[in-house]
């Protein structure tokens, strides 16, 4: 089965193009990179595969989630909705609402959207929280179930969003510079819980980042983004750090894109 396949993705701000017509398939079971420079496009092309983004009117593209059409020239399909249910999203930042427990928190997975609730866990029924506390045992949270989120490091509301897509049984995760804003010990640790669950539970991953050897050292593939255009799409194994940073016309060694030109 295809888990993501995009055709022909255009995307304008304005007048200003931003994605320049781009074709990608992911297969079951994958980890893969999406790399690139800051601006160069990895946000909004995860954001019209989850349906927070529409393609240009009027272009001939076509985006399809698990063989099931989300967007079509232009349009969102009647699948869309349901299919946002199956694909859990992780973001820089703002993971957790800070108010609410971590396993508040983790238990929203449950619902597929941000609770408006006080905080109580009394709504989900026991099968939901045994689900919830076994994430956060999966992520190393487990010690911390009841504490505010506000109270935890980045590292841990990082790993707090993983065990809530997992609470989701999301088929499909898309995480968008998850470690963007943490030191290295903490990176280190989000990206090896991602690789540990996309092996464990052959969940598809789609991690995007702009360092160069997180890529090469958690991923099986990795796409290149360059001003909205896919500059290389391969497996880890077949290409070189200093290749890639060659592509980018980065410093040999550089493994960070962030100012990529
Ligand atoms: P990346 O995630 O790789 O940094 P983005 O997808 O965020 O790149 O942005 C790609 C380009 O699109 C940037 O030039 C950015 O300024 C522009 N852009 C992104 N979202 C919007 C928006 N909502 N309105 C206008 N421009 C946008
Ligand atoms: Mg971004």
């Amino acid at each position: 089965m295809s888990i993501i396949a995009l055709s022909r993705i255009s995307k304008s701000f304005g007048d200003k193009t931003v994605l320049h017509g781009v074709d990608l398939e992911v297969g079951e079971g994958e980890m893969v990179g999406l790399i690139g420079a800051s601006g160069s496009g990895k946000s909004t092309l995860i954001r019209m595969i989850c349906g927070l983004e529409r393609m240009d009117r009027g272009t001939a593209g076509r985006i399809a989630l698990f063989d099931k059409e989300t967007q079509k020239d232009g349009r969102f399909s009647e699948h869309c909705e349901g299919l946002r249910r199956e694909v859990g999203v992780i973001f820089q930042q703002f993971n957790l609402i800070s108010r609410l427990s971590l396993l508040t928190n983790v238990l929203a997975g449950r619902l597929g959207r941000i609770p408006r609730w006080r905080g109580t866990t009394g709504l989900f029924p026991q099968s939901d929280k045994v689900k919830a506390l076994r994430a956060l045992e999966r992520v190393g949270l487990i010690d911390q179930a009841h504490q505010r989120a506000s109270t935890l490091s980045g590292g841990q509301q990082q790993r707090g969003a993983i065990a809530r897509v997992l609470t989701q049984e999301a088929r499909l995760i898309l995480a968008d510079e998850p470690i963007a804003s943490l030191d290295p010990a903490s990176a280190k640790l989000v990206m090896s819980t991602l690789r540990q669950i996309n092996r464990l539970d052959k969940t598809t991953v789609i991690v995007s980042l702009h360092q160069i050897d997180h890529a090469f050292e958690h991923c099986d593939r990795i796409i290149a983004l360059k001003d909205g255009r896919v500059l290389h799409n391969g497996p880890t194994g077949g290409i070189s750090p200093d290749d890639i940073a060659d592509l980018y016309g980065v410093e040999a060694g550089s493994l960070d894109l962030v100012k990529a030109r």
